[in-house]
C-alpha cells in the first residue's frame, strides 16, 4: 500500500487494516525467504524497550542472562517423548556443514530446553547448585507456510526463561511468579489487560506438566496468547538425568520451569490499540513519545521557531522523554502530522508563531483532543500527558474487553456468539476431551485458559456447557491468533 491510498479501515477488513499499519508504519516487512519477516527499525525500537523492561523485571526477581547455541543435536529432541512429538513436524534441519554431510543431523532450535538440560546435567551436582534461575534473547525457528507479520514466522525472536529446583514446590511458585511478571509487565507497560489461567491439556507446551498463559482481546474480538509458564515438573530432568544429592545425602532429580513471550506481542500492541489512521503506541513502548512539529512561514521565523523548539527538546530530554524536532523543509505540516499519527507517537506538539506568542504550544494526543501547554514548566506538563495516555490506554482496552465478555454462557450462546462477534465466552467445561473437541469443530473456538480466581465468575457454572453434565471447572472460549 501507499500513504496515498490510505489504511484499509478496520471495520471493512481487520486482517488488511493490520497489514497496512504494519506497513505505513514500518514496523516490519516481508522477507525473500517465505515464512520470515524483516523487522525495520521502528518496530525493533519497540521490541528493544520490551526487552529493556522485561529483562529488568526478570532481573529483579534473581534471574540471569545467559547463551546457548542456535544447533542443537537432533538426537537431544528425541529425548523427551511430547516434546519431540510436538516440535518434530516444524523443525528446520541442517544436514551438511563446510561442504560435507554431518554424521549427525542439526535441529535449528525451536526452543532450548534440551540443549539447556545437556549442559543442567552437568553443571548440578548438590542442593548447593540450586536454583538455576537462567534466561535467554534468542531467535528460535518454527517453520511456517502462512506468514502473518508478528504473529506467525518462521523465525522470531523471543527470551525464555529456564529454571531448575530442588522442589516442586518451589518450581510451581516460579511457573507462577512468572506469569504474573507477564501479566504486570503487558497491563502496565502495553497497556494491554490480559486474562490469565492454565491451558487445557490439549493446548498445554509439548513436555510440560502444566502450562499457564495470558490471553489478551484484540479489536477483532479474536484472543492472542501473548505470554506463557510451564510447570515441567521432573520430565526434562529425568530425559537428560539432571540429577542433585540433597542435605540428606539421597539423589533427587530437579524440577523445573520454562516461560516465553516472543515479538509476537508487537503484533498485539498494533492489534489492542491501533486505529484507522494508524499505530497507536503506548508511550512507554514508543520508539518516540512526542514529535515537536515547527509552523513557520518566512525564513525569520524559521529560525525563532527552530530556536525555541531546539531547547524545548533539550528540556523533554532531560526529563528522560524520546523526543524529535520535524525541521523538514518543503513538506507541509498536514503531511508531517498525517505521517507522525502513521507511525503511532503519542504525542505531537505544534510551534507556531502565535503560539510562540503565547509562550504556548498546541499538544495534540494520538488518541484525539488538543490542549495548550505552557512552555515554560513544559517537560513536567508533557510527563503528566503521556501518563494520562498510557493510563487511559489501559481504560480503554479493559472497558473494549469487557465489552467482548459473556459470562455464563448455554450451548446455543456459545455457538451464536462465535458465529457471531466472537469475544470471550465464560462457561462450564466436563473437563472431557470429548467436548472440548466437538466445541472446536463446531465453532472455531478454543478453550484459552481455566481461569485464575481473580477472573472466574462470581457464580461457578454448574453444568457443561456443551454436554450438561456437571461442570469440573468454569473455561473461557475464543477464537484466537
Ligand atoms: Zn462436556
Amino acid at each position: 500500500m501507499t500513504a496515498e491510498k490510505g489504511i484499509t479501515p478496520r471495520a471493512q477488513d481487520f486482517s488488511a487494516w493490520y497489514n497496512d499499519v504494519i506497513m505505513q508504519a514500518e514496523l516490519a516487512d516481508y522477507s525473500p525467504v517465505r515464512g520470515c519477516m524483516v523487522i525495520r527499525p521502528w518496530g525493533y525500537r519497540i521490541w528493544e524497550l520490551m526487552q529493556g523492561a522485561l529483562d529488568g523485571m526478570f532481573k529483579a526477581t534473581g534471574h540471569q542472562n545467559a547463551y546457548f547455541p542456535l544447533l542443537i543435536p537432533q538426537s537431544f529432541l528425541a529425548k523427551e517423548a511430547e516434546h519431540v512429538e510436538g516440535f518434530a513436524p516444524e523443525t528446520a534441519v541442517v544436514t551438511r556443514g563446510g561442504g560435507k554431510e554431518l554424521d549427525e543431523p542439526l535441529v535449528i532450535r525451536p526452543t532450548s530446553e534440551t540443549i539447556i538440560y545437556a549442559m543442567l546435567a552437568k553443571w548440578v551436582q548438590s542442593y548447593r547448585d540450586l536454583p538455576i534461575l537462567l534466561n535467554q534473547w534468542a531467535n528460535v525457528v518454527r517453520w511456517e507456510m502462512r506468514t502473518r507479520l508478528f504473529l506467525r514466522t518462521t523465525e522470531f525472536l523471543w527470551q525464555e526463561g529456564h529454571t531448575a529446583h530442588a522442589t516442586a514446590a518451589e518450581a510451581e511458585a516460579e511457573t507462577r511468579q512468572m506469569l504474573e511478571v507477564y501479566r504486570e509487565f503487558m497491563e502496565q507497560w502495553m497497556a494491554l489487560p490480559v486474562l490469565t489461567g492454565m491451558k487445557t491439556d490439549s493446548e498445554k507446551f509439548a513436555g510440560a506438566v502444566r502450562t499457564y498463559a495470558c490471553e489478551g482481546l484484540m479489536q477483532d474480538n479474536k484472543a492472542l496468547q501473548t505470554g506463557t509458564s510451564h510447570f515441567l515438573g521432573q520430565n526434562f530432568a529425568k530425559a537428560f538425568g539432571v540429577q542433585y544429592q540433597t542435605a540428606t545425602g539421597t539423589m533427587e532429580y530437579v524440577w523445573s520451569t520454562s516461560w516465553g513471550a516472543s515479538t509476537r506481542m508487537v503484533g498485539g500492541l498494533v492489534m489492542a490499540h491501533g486505529d484507522d489512521l494508524g499505530l497507536v503506541c503506548p508511550p512507554r513502548l514508543a520508539p518516540l513519545q512526542v514529535v515537536i512539529v515547527p509552523i513557520w512561514k518566512g525564513e525569520g521565523e524559521r529560525e525563532t521557531l527552530l530556536e525555541v523548539a531546539g531547547r524545548a527538546r533539550a528540556d523533554l530530554r532531560r526529563a528522560g522523554a524520546r523526543v524529535e524536532v520535524d525541521a523538514r523543509d518543503g513538506m507541509k505540516p498536514g503531511a508531517k502530522y498525517y505521517e507522525w499519527e502513521g507511525r503511532g507517537v503519542p504525542l505531537r506538539l505544534e510551534l507556531g508563531p502565535r503560539d510562540l506568542a503565547k509562550r504556548q504550544v498546541m499538544a495534540a494526543r494520538r488518541t484525539g483532543g488538543k490542549t495548550a501547554l505552557s512552555l515554560d514548566g513544559l517537560a513536567d506538563h508533557v510527563t503528566r500527558e503521556l501518563e494520562a495516555m498510557q493510563q487511559a490506554l489501559l481504560a480503554a482496552a479493559r472497558a473494549r474487553r469487557e465489552a467482548g465478555t459473556v459470562r455464563g454462557v448455554t450451548k446455543e450462546q456459545l455457538i451464536e456468539r462465535m458465529d457471531g462477534p466472537g469475544g470471550f465466552a465464560y462457561g462450564g467445561y466436563c473437563g472431557d476431551v470429548a467436548c472440548e473437541q466437538a466445541i472446536k469443530d463446531r465453532t472455531k473456538a478454543t478453550i484459552r485458559v481455566l481461569p485464575d480466581p481473580e477472573f472466574r465468575s462470581a457464580e461457578a457454572p454448574a453444568t457443561c456447557v456443551w454436554c450438561g453434565r456437571p461442570a469440573e471447572t468454569e473455561a473461557v472460549w475464543a477464537k484466537a491468533y
